[in-house]
């Protein structure tokens, strides 16, 4: 990672810049945030990134990556949180997809890489059960194969964007008789498939992003497996390590950090300004360095990754520190918000904005601790493997 850029690089950035200026604005950002027309925006966005190429740099130019470099990745993640541009969802994109292209055969290949890259395709992740999230290898779904077909029973938690999507990939029981671990398969399953009954749960900010989704005597297609069966956990395993890095949030914290800062700007009837005060300054910066010194963890981590390495422990490290830091940042905004972040939603707009993101944010943020593997196994984890305790 270099402090400075090369003429190159700065070329690139001034591409990006343009980019970003011919084809996200403030009204796309809005109906990305706005939940009756997420989906659709999001597309859309996810489009125009795709057309140009630049929807997928993390996965291998072969498969429809883009071949940056890992500075031109950092230039282009600052970019869009220098305009507020958000990333679109991790559960195609940054979870599934590696999957496919490092374990799925040709054919899975052909068939579902496509729609992820272009946005076509929308996925969900059915890992956790009722009786099943930080001890992940006691789930119970079952799937137990009738000829060319398994039959799946059970019921998956906590689905995000369920709702959405067209697919969804799960972990599943086939065997029962050895470790937990070793009794898992890796199924692709196709949401509307009869049997498959999905129940929203709402969340603290009042919103629908979670489910609960239930599977009656499901018919998959035996040809939807990933890999070998019973061996899920080893696909599982690398998807969750990729899946912590991703969850570390750096560009979404720099997105608010510079919200805050716009906001923060602004002058009140007296002509001061929040961004001069000493408090708030030190607040902030203390963020901003703790952030700097997580991306540069993260550009490490990422740089193992393009040589072939695989995220190991470092994932946890990225995903404990990044959410502590993400849920620093929404408490940042939502103190500055003042009381326009706690003026509740009406049919009407009332006060500012940036007040109604800033408190869903802060609520809906309390989460990011807990989804993707909490933060207490994260910090189990990091003992065992980093500290060898
Ligand atoms: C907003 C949100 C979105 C989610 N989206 C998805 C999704 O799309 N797909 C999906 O499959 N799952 C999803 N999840 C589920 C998530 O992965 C689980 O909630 C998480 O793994 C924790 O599992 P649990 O809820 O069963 O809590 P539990 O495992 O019951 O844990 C309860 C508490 O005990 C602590 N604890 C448990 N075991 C240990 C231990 N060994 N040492 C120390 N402390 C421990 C935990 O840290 C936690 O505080 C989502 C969750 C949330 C909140």
């Amino acid at each position: 990672m270099h402090a400075t850029f090369s003429p190159e690089e700065l070329a690139f950035r001034d591409e990006v810049r343009v980019f970003l200026r011919d084809n996200f604005d403030e009204q796309l950002a809005a109906r990305i945030h706005n939940p009756k027309t997420f989906k659709t925006a999001t597309i859309e966005w996810q489009k125009k990134r795709y057309d140009k190429g630049w929807v997928a740099p993390g996965w291998p130019v072969e498969h429809g990556g883009c071949g940056w470099t890992d500075t031109q990745k950092y230039i282009f993640d600052s970019a869009l949180a220098e305009v507020g541009a958000p990333d679109v969802p991790p559960f195609g994109l940054k979870m599934v997809g590696p999957v496919i292209y490092t374990f799925g055969n040709d054919e899975q290949k052909q068939r579902f890489l496509p729609g992820i890259l272009t946005g076509d395709t929308w996925w969900c992740q059915g890992y956790s059960e009722p009786g099943a999230g930080s001890d992940l290898a006691g789930l119970q779904t079952r799937a137990e194969r009738d000829g060319d077909d398994y039959i799946i029973n059970g019921t998956k938690i906590w689905t995000t964007y369920a709702q959405y999507a067209d697919w969804i990939f799960a972990l599943v029981r086939t065997d029962n008789s050895g470790k937990p671990q070793q009794g898992i398969s890796f199924l692709l399953i196709d949401m509307r498939t009869p049997g498959i009954t999905v129940s929203p749960i709402i969340a603290i900010d009042g919103e629908h992003h979670l489910n609960e989704v239930s599977f009656d005597n499901v018919r998959v297609p035996v040809a939807n497996r990933i890999g070998e069966e019973n061996q899920g956990w080893t696909y599982a395993k690398a998807l969750l390590s990729h899946e912590r890095t991703a969850l570390s949030g750096i560009a979404y914290c720099k997105q608010v950090l510079s919200k805050v800062r716009r906001f923060a700007a602004e002058e009140n009837d007296d002509g001061s300004r929040l961004l001069d005060d000493p408090v708030f300054q030190a607040r902030m910066a203390d963020i901003e360095m703790e952030l700097m010194a997580l991306e540069y963890t993260e550009l490490r981590v990422l740089a193992t990754v393009a040589q072939g390495g695989a995220p190991g422990m470092e994932s946890s490290l990225l995903k404990l520190k990044g959410t502590e830091l993400q849920q620093a940042a929404q408490s940042l905004q939502f103190d500055v918000a003042g009381l326009y972040g706690s003026v509740l939603p009406t049919e009407h707009e009332v006060g500012h904005a940036f007040g109604d993101r800033s408190r869903r944010e802060y609520m809906y943020g309390r989460a990011c601790t807990i989804y993707g593997g909490s933060n207490e196994v994260q910090k189990n984890i990091i003992a065992k493997f980093g500290l060898g305790l």
